[in-house]
């Protein structure tokens, strides 16, 4: 259903990210990747979702704390295939620190990738979504968009920024037939958060459950994670034509954590 229909995946290399952009070209999308990463495994994840989907499959190191390289991301990508349709802000980084600790350039890093990554990558990709009146902007927040947990100051406000900005993009674009919502998961298993296991289970004297229920998945009621195929089936229903109406909204995907 979305064969002819371009889409760029920003922080695609990985996780979540890599899942939605083989989740669009598995609908048929051509897919632009983004991020970073060893060359040689990104070029066999660009061309493993061309071969496996019969899409086109490109590939921008553009960096998303540098607005030129966001811009000219998106023209490249209009050059390539011709339109850009679908747009998914997903790049992102976290760290953790109380604020009176929290290095100002970790800040300044964070709000970039996570929020105004997604301003000017929209700014970009708007014009020609409105021209031909048809568009699907989709941003990957995270429960942090709707709730907080301390130390975690950088990523709870730009995330919650980022439910602001998809808001006031859905009323802007309504007429337009663009819809912009975001996906808001708990926690995802992806290699990030297995890598921190081991290190978790010799640190507090746990077993692998105990860290996984008591301490990864202390507030999701569900204990289980949200796997990345989960995410990308939403992102792609959010592209549907059934999803026409859906704009504006921040939908979770978090196991009961924002319920609570
Ligand atoms: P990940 O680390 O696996 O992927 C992050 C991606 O962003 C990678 O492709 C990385 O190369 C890219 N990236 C980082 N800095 C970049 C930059 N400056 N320019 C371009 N690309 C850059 O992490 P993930 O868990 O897949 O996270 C993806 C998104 O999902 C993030 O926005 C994150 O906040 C959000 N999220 C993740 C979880 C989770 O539990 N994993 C939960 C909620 C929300």
């Amino acid at each position: 259903p979305l064969t002819s229909k371009t889409a760029i995946v920003t922080g695609s290399t990985s996780g979540i990210g890599l899942a939605i952009a083989r989740g669009l070209a598995q609908a048929g999308a051509d897919v632009v990747l983004n991020g970073f990463g060893k060359p040689e495994e990104i070029e066999q994840a660009r061309a493993g979702i061309a071969s496996a989907f019969g899409v086109r499959a490109h590939y921008s190191d553009a960096d998303m704390t540098k607005p030129d390289q966001i811009a000219a991301m998106v023209r490249d990508a209009e050059e390539r295939f011709g339109t850009v349709d679908i747009l998914v802000n997903n790049a992102g980084i976290q760290f953790v620190s109380a604020i009176e600790e929290f290095p100002g350039e970790k800040w300044e890093q964070i709000i970039a990738i996570n929020l105004s990554s997604a301003f000017y990558a929209m700014q970009a990709a708007i014009p020609g979504m409105k021209r031909r009146e048809w568009g699907r902007i989709i941003n990957t927040a995270s429960a942090h968009s709707l709730v907080a947990s301390p130390y975690k100051s950088a990523y709870v406000a730009a995330k919650h920024g980022i439910a602001g900005l998809t808001k006031t993009a859905a009323l802007e674009l309504a007429p337009h037939k663009v819809t912009a919502n975001c996906i808001s998961p708990g926690y995802v298993w992806t290699p990030l958060v297995e890598a921190q296991i081991p290190d978790t289970m010799k640190a507090r004297g746990l077993t692998k459950e105990q860290v996984i229920d008591d301490v990864l998945l202390k507030a999701q009621p569900t204990k289980a994670f949200v796997t990345v195929d989960q995410v990308a089936a939403l992102a792609v229903f959010l592209c549907s034509d059934a999803a026409s109406q859906i704009t504006g909204a921040n939908m979770t995907m978090d196991g009961g954590w924002t319920a609570q």
